[in-house]
């Protein structure tokens, strides 16, 4: 394996206090840390301040495991030992800073995407199912896992001027505190404003349908920034030459980003405080409910449904609303656990009401 020359320290590849405090807390010091930059069935490759590895989870690990969520993802920080330069072991995860995480189709499992993520792409392209309620959708997603939202919207090179303008003012409108960008991978515009959003030793990841052009404007930033001196070709122990198949980059301006194909389709699961942070107005509203388990959907004396009435609350927002709780119920439950999820779930909301509006 060729060494890196360029000598980099685990903060360039994120490691912030967060993960630092919890590193204090292990109480074995022959372990050290690392970030999983890429995963294949159960094989991860890792990167610390010395050198790309392959690795494995101990026997220990997997006969533990509950859960895909107690299983390495990239974005994660592992505490390993190393087994030779090429291999390594990983002992355990570090507790995450967030999780992005999806129901699969079809499959009763969630997936994690990716871990330790600080800042998310939303994207969507006007020529695509386009729709304000979709940026809602993942902003919520985004919002649970206390991760922050950026909107592109991509393929501006489509429409007119004054539709752009239109669009933009439309999302302006819709989500007050959101950052925006435009952007064409065709023209290119945009594009700059775009990676000077990105900074250095934050991870990023891009969310959104397939076809709205995530692998294009990934390959065009990792295309014009990718730090060079940062690849590393790793070899197996047999002497085979594999190229690396990376899914986190270090950027030349120190930003890393993270692109795997769990990101191409997000769906939601256990964002029910996301759903709660972006219908803000629907929390306070249900305040007045007369019954405190309220649905909002038939009961008398309820406060949302009397504000539809109004017109002091707009329709699509009640149905996006409604289609998201249900939907996050369905892709959060499984059938012996509903039940118990059901009354916690009453409780959440009854709680969300008497907490002031400190959940972002
Ligand atoms: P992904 O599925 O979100 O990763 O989308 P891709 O990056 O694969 O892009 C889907 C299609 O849209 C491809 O044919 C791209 O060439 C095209 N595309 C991507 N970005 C743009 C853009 O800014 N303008 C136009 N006109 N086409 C684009
Ligand atoms: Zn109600």
């Amino acid at each position: 394996m060729n060494e890196n020359k360029n000598i980099i320290k685990l903060e360039d590849i994120g490691f912030s206090d967060f993960f630092k405090k919890n590193l204090e807390l292990s109480n074995d010091d022959s372990r050290t840390p690392a970030r999983v930059i890429s995963e294949h069935k159960k094989m991860y490759i890792l990167k610390n301040e010395v050198s790309e590895f392959s690795a494995k989870i101990t026997g220990k690990m997997i006969y533990e495991a509950s859960s895909r969520e107690d299983y390495p993802a990239v974005g994660d920080w592992v505490l390993i030992t190393n087994l030779d330069k090429e291999q390594a072991v990983i002992h355990e995860i570090l507790p995450r800073k967030t999780i992005l995480k999806r129901k699969a189709v079809g499959k009763p499992d969630i997936q994690v995407i990716a871990s330790n993520i600080d800042v998310v792409f939303i994207v969507e392209s006007p020529d695509r199912d386009y729709s304000l309620n979709r940026f809602e959708r993942y902003i919520s997603l985004t919002k649970a896992e206390k991760i922050k939202p950026i909107i592109i919207l991509n393929k501006i090179d489509l429409i007119s001027k004054s539709d752009l303008q239109t669009k933009v003012s439309e999302i302006e409108d819709r989500f007050k505190d959101i950052i925006i960008y435009s952007t064409s991978t065709v023209t290119k515009m945009g594009i700059v404003n775009l990676e000077k959003e990105i900074k250095k030793r934050l991870t990023y990841c891009f969310i959104g349908s397939s076809g709205v052009g995530k692998s294009s404007i990934i390959n065009t930033v990792i295309g014009r920034n990718l730090n060079k001196t940062g690849e590393i070709s790793t070899s197996s122990n047999r002497g085979k030459h594999v190229t690396t198949h990376r899914e986190l980059f270090v950027l030349e301006n120190g930003g890393l980003l993270i692109d795997n194909p769990g990101m191409r389709e997000v769906g939601l699961a256990d964002s029910d405080t996301g759903i709660k942070d972006t219908y803000i107005e629907i929390r306070d509203l249900s305040e007045n409910c007369k019954f405190s388990n309220c649905t909002h959907v038939h009961e008398p004396g309820c406060a949302v449904l009397k504000a539809i009435e109004s017109g002091e609350l707009d329709n699509d927002k009640y149905e996006n609303y409604m289609k998201l709780v249900k939907e996050n119920e369905h892709n959060t439950l499984t059938k012996p656990g509903k039940r118990e999820k059901d009354r916690r779930f009453g409780k959440f909301i009854n709680q969300a009401k008497k907490q002031p509006k400190n959940l972002k």
